[in-house]
């Protein structure tokens, strides 16, 4: 395999989505016209005379709004995923203003096959070549993150609430730390995974639609691929794709900002602006120093921006008169873009390739099987010979076999799960031949290729073009043998017309980039000035009402972290020439602790557990002062009482005497004329006892009863 080593530019090209709903209602003027022949786009001003030239832009092939998502796949996406699935790194960037076709570009709408975008056409295309290779070994990988406001985001890890940290290594370049990836096999597999990440993006959100165009998405496929070179030895291949949504290229208005919302608003496009000022950086030509390390982003795509890798940039634009500044801007911005130089080279064998450790892992798995297999033939060999001891003296070696075929079968058990290892570690792996993906027969495959030869000869015939119309400019001059006077001056005459317009269409681009320029340089300005009104009242704070003392302790603990370009602080427990901890205050001679002197007089004093050195915890419930008072009886008078207890008594405690009413009543025949016993009433008693019976409720006692007889024991 060969390492190209010559550097290439970044492609970029240009897609212009269809009017919306909206604006064919609200008649919006079409400002944009798309050449997709020339691969130009031209832009007229809305507000412009009839005279004005419209702006014209270049770029490497251009897409009008009746582009179909496989169209752009086979001729920009396939060749860039052909050459990660060869070893390369490949990025593909969205860039644009919200709403204009990023998230369509790149994701499309799912259940629509016609409209999906680049993310789940990649899948088919990496599956479908795995499938197809021969004696090659697979790993694919893939990894979903987030930047919001400069902070990383693992949208496939569990715990959402976690920032990641970017680092970087001499030999592997910058990387998140430990961001999660999973191995996937199939494409139903990775398009769990990206709708995992996609759910995780929008549960965060409040608005999906403001959080999207606000943050940027990566979607990293990293492929590693095994394959035995000429040396005889197996050869890694790794490629990493980077799929890029980015946040919304708007301006984001700072003005009138404060405080939180002032910092949110210079953070959020910061990555953007980063990017900008890194392109502007690595098209210069003098800059040496490359803002990189300026955000997130730029650090984390630092390889495909003049780096190893291949780039293609996708500037999305929309047609309709009230966007055209921003349509300019993202042309403007993408045109730069176009001069970037990359270098990408096949990366062989690098060191943290995991298809390499799993290789090993397996290998070693496997010799260990074989290890056991061997100890289990030798095993069943002795066995057998047992077998024919045991006919001799069966009694005697029978427990012996018994135990050996327990072990036996021990060993056995072992080398099963062993194998089941090997087999799981190997079916990550991913082999062609097999079939992965279901279309794979020889039809598709030409269609595929025919598909593959269209894209291109549209590719060659643009850029014939293109080249055609610059030489034509060129070589007329050189050709022409004017026969007359006359002849002469007409063509000069024409040519002149045609520079003119050239040098017109130049001077209004340059008056155009100025009063941009000059609309960012009073942005940038006012965002200076309120950022320095912040900091002057942060130090009147700090004059005013922190004690010098206390500001050099902590001037003195800052320190600069060069690894995050943030100023942070020391802990306060290191001493800076040592770096030592601090020791602890001695404590009083005697006690486990420092004591003041009050403590310990009250130690000395009372026995309060309050002054101890340990076991200072009170268990016991401290309990309030007691507002309530004792139960008492109220005072009833005698008389009151005696009825109360009469009518609250047992009726089995009342003895009646019915011989007075002799005379009155007649008596009944068979009637009870003794002491009638009434059956145990249900009624419940009081519990109260009759502790003081009162002679006037005794009727034996008294003769005649001052009250009313018991109740319904009187004879009628
Ligand atoms: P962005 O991600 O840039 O904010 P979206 O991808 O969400 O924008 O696109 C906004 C809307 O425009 C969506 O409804 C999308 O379906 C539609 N759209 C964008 N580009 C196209 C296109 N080329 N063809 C058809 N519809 C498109
Ligand atoms: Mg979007």
């Amino acid at each position: 395999m060969s390492k190209s080593k010559s550097s290439e530019s970044v492609k970029v090209v240009v897609r212009c989505r269809p009017m919306n709903e909206k604006e064919k209602a609200a008649n919006f003027e079409r400002v944009v016209s798309v050449d997709v022949k020339f691969g130009q786009v031209v832009v007229k001003n809305p507000r412009g005379t009839a005279h004005e030239h419209p702006k014209v832009f270049t770029f490497d092939s251009v897409y009008d709004s009746n582009s179909k998502q496989v169209e752009l796949y086979d001729e920009t996406f396939r060749p860039l995923v052909d050459s990660v699935l060869l070893g390369f790194n490949g990025t593909i960037f969205a860039y644009g203003q919200t709403g204009t076709g990023k998230t369509y570009t790149m994701e499309g709408v799912r259940n629509d096959p016609e409209k999906r975008g680049v993310i789940p056409n990649s899948f088919d295309h990496i599956f479908t070549h795995i499938s197809r290779s021969q004696n090659q070994q697979y790993l694919v990988r893939a990894s979903y993150l987030e930047i919001y406001q400069e902070e990383i985001r693992d949208l496939l890890s569990k715990d959402q609430a976690r920032r990641l940290e970017l680092k970087e290594r001499p030999d592997t370049g910058v990387y998140v730390k430990d961001l999660s990836s999973f191995v996937t096999k199939s494409v139903k597999e990775i398009e769990h995974v990206m709708n995992v990440g996609n759910q995780n993006r929008s549960v965060g959100a409040t608005n999906m639609n403001e959080h999207s165009s606000r943050s940027h998405a990566i979607f990293v496929i990293t492929i590693e691929c095994s394959e035995l070179g000429l040396d005889g030895e197996n050869h890694i291949r790794v490629g990493k794709l980077n799929l890029v949504d980015l946040a919304g290229s708007e301006r984001q208005t700072k003005t009138g900002a404060q405080g939180e919302r002032l910092k949110e608003a210079t953070k959020i496009n910061l990555s953007l602006s980063a990017l900008g000022n890194v392109i502007s950086a690595l098209v210069d030509g003098r800059s040496t120093h490359i803002p990189y390390r300026d955000s997130k982003l730029t650090r984390l795509l630092q390889d495909s921006l003049g780096g190893n890798a291949r780039t293609v940039m996708v500037a999305n634009i929309g047609p309709a008169s009230y966007n055209v500044e921003e349509t300019l801007t993202t042309l403007r911005y993408s045109n730069r873009a176009k001069n970037i130089k990359n270098k990408p080279r096949i990366n062989e064998d690098p060191k943290d390739a995991l298809l390499r450790e799993f290789q090993e892992e397996i290998a070693r798995l496997k010799e260990q099987l074989e290890k056991r297999s061997e100890k289990l033939e030798k095993e069943r060999k002795a066995i057998m010979e047992d077998h024919s001891l045991v006919a001799e003296e069966k009694l005697k070696l029978l427990r012996e076999k018994e135990k050996k075929m327990d072990d036996l079968k021990r060993e056995r058990e072992a080398a099963e799960m062993l194998a089941a290892k090997v087999k799981a570690m190997e079916s990550k792996l991913l082999v062609g031949g097999k079939n992965i993906v279901d279309h794979t027969n020889e039809q598709q495959k030409i269609l595929e290729q025919k598909r593959h030869e269209i894209a291109e000869q549209k590719r060659r015939e643009r850029e014939m073009q293109q080249q055609m119309e610059s030489r034509d400019e060129e070589t007329l001059e050189l050709k022409e043998t004017y026969s007359s006077l006359q002849q002469e001056v007409d063509i000069k005459t024409k040519k002149l017309k045609k520079l003119f317009a050239k040098l017109q269409a130049v001077k209004s681009e340059i008056h155009d980039v100025q009063e941009e320029h000059i609309k960012e340089r009073q942005e940038l300005e006012q965002t200076q000035n309120e950022l320095t009104r912040e900091l002057k009242l942060k130090h009147l704070i700090i004059e005013n009402f922190i004690p010098l003392e206390e500001k050099n302790k902590i001037m003195n603990r800052t320190f600069l972290d060069e690894e995050n370009d943030h100023w942070k602080l020391r802990p306060i427990t290191r001493i800076e020439d040592n770096q030592q901890m601090m020791t602890r205050p001695v404590s009083a001679v005697g006690y486990k602790r420092p004591l003041s002197q009050h403590a310990r007089t009250a130690m000395t004093m009372r026995p309060d557990v309050r002054y101890r050195a340990e076991n200072i915890l009170l268990l016991e419930l401290d309990l309030p002062t007691r507002t309530t008072k004792e139960y008492e009886e109220p005072v009833i008078a005698p008389k009151v009482a005696a009825a109360l207890e009469d009518a609250l008594r047992d009726e089995d405690e009342i003895q009646v005497d019915a011989s007075s009413f002799h005379s009155s009543l007649p008596t009944p025949p068979g009637a009870c004329v003794s002491t009638i016993k009434k059956p145990k009433s249900s009624r419940p008693k009081t519990g109260k006892k009759a502790s003081t019976p009162t002679s006037a409720t005794s009727p034996s006692s008294s003769g005649h009863p001052l009250y009313p007889q018991s109740r319904g024991l009187v004879p009628k």
